[in-house]
């Protein structure tokens, strides 16, 4: 597909994506800055106008106050960053999407079902249906909204290489939908390290100036990270990247009124790292960024139990739900 509008459905009454423009416009971004800038991803004023002044510098190789002058300058120019009323807020929280998880409980539990413009991590042990959810809500979401879902797609990032896509064909028939077509839905990425799995957040931002893209799954968020930083000595590198990565998936959340979905496992064994081994993986990172938190654990199969850990809105709690070979059930 070329570089036409994204397609619009009835169900969905969102913003057309946002219209690319000339970033050397803003005073003080030549053209070399300018490409740094859409290498890295900031292909738009929106997306420039709620980064943060170190990414920018650092994604640009300019300094901080620069970096300011510029964000500042598309804030005026794309009208946003100044004070809202709470009404107005209020109507912004009004347009967030909500994605049913297949199970009553579970949606109950986050308030509705998974929410857009923000992170929701399932975390827990293996085998506790993490990815099973995962795969069921990259379904769900291309139900009618009358059904549950944002009549929309879907980017998959695979860390793991765990996505079958046999289980999105028995859980499209599931729900009704024609399972070829529900594939054609998922775009995946295989993530092979770190890195890769950070540069696949700016691809799918091209993705969705083409796709109506309202969902993000990273399956899983934190196994490269763990891997590849170790050491004690890495914990702070690490933790960085990590921050920075869930700030890009914030980013894309925002500008697209998107769900992000991810997935992380809780620390197996006790070490100097991780002490707690029900703690989920990154710690205060991933807690500050996360808004809804829910850890898993087994129950008498194939029963799961789901519970909402520090959320800002809603009250801890404790959901149980099926895993089936149709998908995630009440
Ligand atoms: P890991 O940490 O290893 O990635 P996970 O939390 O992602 O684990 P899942 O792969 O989501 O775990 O869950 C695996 C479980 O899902 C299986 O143990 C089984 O209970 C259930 N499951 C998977 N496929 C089917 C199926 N076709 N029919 C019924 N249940 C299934
Ligand atoms: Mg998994």
């Amino acid at each position: 597909m070329s570089a036409k509008a994204r397609p619009r459905t009835a169900e969905s009454d969102e913003p057309a994506a946002p219209t690319p423009v000339a970033l050397e416009d803003l005073p003080g971004v030549g053209g070399a800055i300018a490409d740094k800038l859409r290498e890295a991803g900031y292909t738009d004023l929106m997306e420039l106008a709620v980064a943060s002044p170190s990414d920018v510098a650092e994604a640009a190789e300019i300094g901080t106050a620069t970096a300011q002058k510029i964000i500042s300058e598309a804030r005026r120019q794309a009208d946003v960053g100044g004070f809202e009323s709470g009404v107005t807020l209020l109507e912004r929280r009004q347009k967030l999407g909500r994605v049913t998880t297949g199970a009553k409980s579970l949606d109950d539990l986050l308030g509705g079902g998974v929410e857009t413009q923000a992170i929701t991590e399932f975390s827990g042990e293996f085998g506790t249906g993490k990815t099973q959810l995962a795969h069921q809500i990259a379904v769900n979401i291309q139900l009618p909204v009358d059904q549950g879902g944002l009549a929309s797609e879907t980017v998959y990032i695979d860390t793991e290489s765990t996505f079958r896509p046999e289980r999105i064909v028995d859980m499209a028939k599931g729900v009704g939908l024609d399972p070829t077509e529900a594939l054609g839905k998922i775009h995946i990425a295989r993530a092979f390290n770190s890195n890769h799995q950070m540069l696949l957040v700016g691809k799918a931002q091209e993705l969705a100036r083409e796709r109506p893209i309202r969902l993000i799954v990273v399956d899983s968020l934190t196994a490269h990270f763990r891997s590849e930083y170790m050491g004690r000595g890495e914990l702070a590198p690490r933790q960085q990247l990590l921050n920075r990565h869930l700030h890009e998936l914030l980013r894309f959340g925002a500008t697209f009124n998107a769900a992000i979905v991810v997935t992380n496992q809780v620390s197996a064994r006790p070490d100097i790292l991780f002490g707690d081994p029900t703690r989920p993986i990154g710690g205060n990172i991933v807690a500050h960024a996360a808004t809804y938190r829910v850890y898993l654990r087994k129950s008498k199969p194939p029963k799961r139990i789901a519970r909402l850990i520090d959320s800002p809105n809603l009250p801890e709690g404790e959901a149980v739900f099926s895993l089936t070979g149709e998908g995630i059930r009440e």
